[in-house]
C-alpha cells in the first residue's frame, strides 16, 4: 500500500510517524517548502508562539520535558518538530520543494502530480492545515505603496523597523504578539483596527532547570500536567464558547484585563468589543494592551479607504507610513486549495465544496475514496489543542487502512455525510460563533466551516468508533 501525505507540519509528521510505527514504510510526504513545520516554519514574526501550553500542544506519544516555558515561542516548537522527524525516522521520506498541484482518482488509485511529474498512490492524506495561505485584504491601491510591505506570516527579517513609520493592518492573535516586539523600535506605529478583540492575559511562566528535571524524572508528572491543562480547557473554556456557565466569567476576565492595562477611557472604549466573547478567536496576550498605550502608538479605527504610495488613507485622511505589515490572517475557508482534487466520475472537490467545505468527521469526503483529511473542515478548536484533534484523525485513518487494503477503495456513504451534516448543524446552534461577529471561522455567507462545535473529548470518541458503518467500498474497485 502506497500512501501520499501532503504537508509536513504537525499533521503530516504525525501521520508519517504513525505509519512508520505501524511498519508501513511505503509513504511519501510531499512538502512544498524547503523545511518542515508548516505554520511553525512560516510564522517567524517577532514574538510568534502558541497560546496553548506546549505540554498539551505536542504529541501524546512524545511528551517533552525540555520546554523552557509554559508557552514556548515558535523556534522551540519548530525545534520540537525537527526532533520528532529525526527521532521517528520520517525525515528521509519527506520530499521537500515538492508542491502537489493535482490529485486524480482513477477508480482504483490516486495519481498525485507535482511540478516533477505524477505518481500513483493507493491513499492520499491531506495535511495542509487551515492557517496556511496568507490573506491579503482587498484594499484598493495595495500595489501602489512606495515603501516596504509584507504579511505577518511572511515576515521580512531583512527590513529593520528601527525608526520607521509602521502601519499594522489587523489586530488578531498574530498582531497582538508582534506589536509589543516592534513598538519599541518604530518611530511611529499606527494599528488599524477594524474590530476590537476580546483579550485575556497569558499566564506564562518559565520552566527552570529544577522544574524541567522534575518533569523528566517524577513518574507521571508530565502526564498529569498535560491532563490538567486538557481538563481545564474542556471543563472551563469550552462552556464559554457554548454560551454556558463560564461565558460571563470569561467576559469579566477580559474586561478586567482591559481595565487593568488601559487607563485612558477613550482608548479603552475603542478596544471594547461589542460582540459576545468567543464569537471570534479570543486573543491571549499580556503585552498587547500595554504596547497600545505607548506614546508612539495609535489605534486607528477610521475605516481604511485605500493604500497610497505614501501610506494608508482612511476616511479622515492619509496616514504616512514607510512600512505596512498585513496582519490580516489566512484564507481559512478555502480548504485544500489550490490543489485540484478530482474524484469519482471526474467531480472536482472545489465544485463539490462551492457552498462551503464539509467532510464526515472532518476527515472523509463523498466521491473521494481513499482521500483522508487531517485538520479538515469543522475540526478547528477555539478552546483546546489542535494537536489532540490531529491525533484523533490520524488514529481514524490508521483504523481505515487495513480495511481498504483488504477490500479496495473506501468512500464515506452519502447517508453518513448527511447525518453528520445534520448533527453538526444542530450542535452549531448552541455555539457562540454564529451571530454578532465576522471571523475566519466562517464563509462569506456566515456558515461556520472551520470549527468543531463539541468538546475535544467527544471528537475523540466519535473518531475512535469503528468507522466501517459509515463507509462503503466503491463499486468501481
Ligand atoms: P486573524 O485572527 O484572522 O486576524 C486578521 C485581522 O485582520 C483582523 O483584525 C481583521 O479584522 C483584520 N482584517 C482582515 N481584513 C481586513 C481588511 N480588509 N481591513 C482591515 N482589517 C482587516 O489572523 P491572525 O491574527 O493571523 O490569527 C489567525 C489565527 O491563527 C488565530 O485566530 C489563531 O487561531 C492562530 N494564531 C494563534 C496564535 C497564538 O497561539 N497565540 C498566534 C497567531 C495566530 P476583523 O476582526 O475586523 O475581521
Amino acid at each position: 500500500m502506497r500512501v501520499a501525505i501532503i504537508g509536513a507540519g504537525f499533521g503530516g509528521l504525525c501521520m508519517a510517524i504513525r505509519l512508520e510505527q505501524a511498519g508501513i514504510g511505503s509513504y511519501t510526504v510531499f512538502e512544498k517548502a524547503d523545511g518542515l513545520g508548516g505554520t511553525w516554519r512560516d510564522n517567524t514574526y517577532p514574538g510568534a508562539g502558541c497560546d496553548i501550553p506546549s505540554q498539551l500542544y505536542s504529541y501524546s506519544f512524545e511528551k517533552d520535558s525540555s520546554w523552557t516555558r509554559r508557552y514556548p515561542g515558535q523556534p522551540e516548537i519548530l525545534a520540537y518538530l525537527d526532533r520528532c522527524a529525526d527521532k521517528y525516522g520520517v525525515r528521509p521520506k519527506i520530499r521537500f520543494g515538492a508542491e502537489v498541484v493535482a490529485a486524480d482518482f482513477d477508480g482504483r488509485r490516486w495519481r498525485v502530480t507535482t511540478g516533477e511529474g505524477s505518481e500513483e498512490f493507493d491513499v492520499v492524506v491531506s495535511c495542509v492545515g487551515q492557517l496556511t495561505r496568507p490573506a491579503y485584504p482587498p484594499i484598493p491601491g495595495r500595489e501602489s505603496f512606495a515603501g516596504v510591505a509584507f504579511h505577518s506570516a511572511r515576515w521580512n527579517h531583512d527590513h529593520d523597523l528601527t525608526g520607521r513609520r509602521v502601519a499594522v493592518i489587523g489586530n488578531g492573535s498574530s498582531a497582538a504578539q508582534f506589536i509589543p516586539r516592534i513598538q519599541p523600535l518604530a518611530a511611529r506605529l499606527d494599528v488599524f483596527q477594524r474590530t476590537p478583540n476580546w483579550v485575556i492575559p497569558k499566564p506564562d511562566a518559565t520552566f527552570g532547570p529544577a522544574a524541567r528535571l522534575a518533569l523528566r524524572l517524577v513518574p507521571g508528572l508530565r502526564r498529569a500536567y498535560r491532563e490538567w491543562i486538557y481538563r481545564y480547557a474542556e471543563g472551563t473554556l469550552y462552556p464559554a464558547l457554548a454560551r454556558g456557565w463560564s461565558a460571563g466569567l470569561l467576559r469579566k476576565r477580559a474586561l478586567g484585563h482591559l481595565h487593568a492595562q488601559v487607563a485612558d477611557p477613550v482608548l479603552r472604549a475603542k478596544l471594547t468589543p461589542r460582540f459576545p466573547v468567543g464569537c471570534k478567536r479570543v486573543v491571549i496576550d499580556s503585552a498587547f494592551y500595554p504596547a497600545l498605550t505607548r506614546p508612539n502608538v495609535e489605534v486607528v479605527t477610521d475605516p481604511i479607504v485605500r493604500v497610497t504610495p505614501e501610506g494608508v488613507q482612511t476616511t479622515e485622511g492619509v496616514r504616512a507610513a514607510d512600512t505596512i505589515i498585513y496582519a490580516t490572517g489566512f484564507r481559512t475557508t478555502e480548504f485544500l486549495q489550490p490543489i485540484a482534487f478530482t474524484g469519482l466520475g471526474g467531480v472536482s472537490l472545489a465544485d463539490q465544496w462551492k457552498d462551503g467545505a464539509e467532510a464526515y468527521l472532518g476527515i472523509a469526503v463523498p466521491n473521494f475514496p481513499n482521500l483522508f483529511l487531517v485538520y479538515g473542515p469543522n475540526t478547528n478548536l477555539g478552546h483546546n489543542s489542535i494537536v489532540f484533534m490531529i491525533e484523533c484523525q490520524v488514529r481514524h485513518v490508521m483504523a481505515c487502512l487495513p480495511y481498504l487494503e483488504r477490500n479496495g477503495p473506501m468512500e464515506v456513504r452519502p447517508e453518513a455525510m448527511a447525518a453528520w451534516r445534520r448533527q453538526l448543524a444542530a450542535a452549531m446552534e448552541r455555539m457562540v460563533w454564529g451571530g454578532g461577529c465576522r471571523s475566519w471561522y466562517k464563509t462569506a455567507d456566515g456558515r461556520v466551516v472551520n470549527n468543531w462545535p463539541g468538546r475535544a473529548g467527544l471528537y475523540r470518541r466519535l473518531t475512535a468508533l469503528p468507522p466501517l458503518d459509515a463507509y462503503r467500498i466503491t463499486s468501481s474497485a
